[in-house]
């Protein structure tokens, strides 16, 4: 993998969190907590924390300054959907 993406060579691993997924450390954060190189960053930096990460089921790591806000409740979306929907399963809003 890092002969595909050689970026990478800057993340090594630091262990596992509880669930069991590996964790990663990055060589260019300094004693601060801050990028070395921040204007050079790597994609996946720039587009952290990425969507994907919420609806994986992933979390922010503690103490991270960024949050995840749901703009509208998910029991809303599905609540309308169970609302809309007739007993043939068929969505009838429309
Ligand atoms: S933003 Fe900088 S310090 Fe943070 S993970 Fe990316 S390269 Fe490493």
């Amino acid at each position: 993998m890092l002969m595909d993406y050689p970026g990478y060579e800057r993340f090594q691993m630091s262990g596992k969190d509880e669930q069991g997924f590996l964790q990663f450390t990055c060589l260019w954060l300094n004693g601060e907590g801050m990028c070395q190189d921040h204007a050079n960053r790597l994609p996946l930096c720039r587009n952290f924390p990425d969507k994907t990460l919420h609806f994986c089921g992933g979390a922010l790591p503690p103490g991270c300054g960024y949050t995840i806000a749901e703009v509208r409740p998910f029991d809303r979306y599905l609540a309308d959907e169970i609302k809309n929907t007739d007993n043939n399963g068929k969505n009838t809003d429309s």
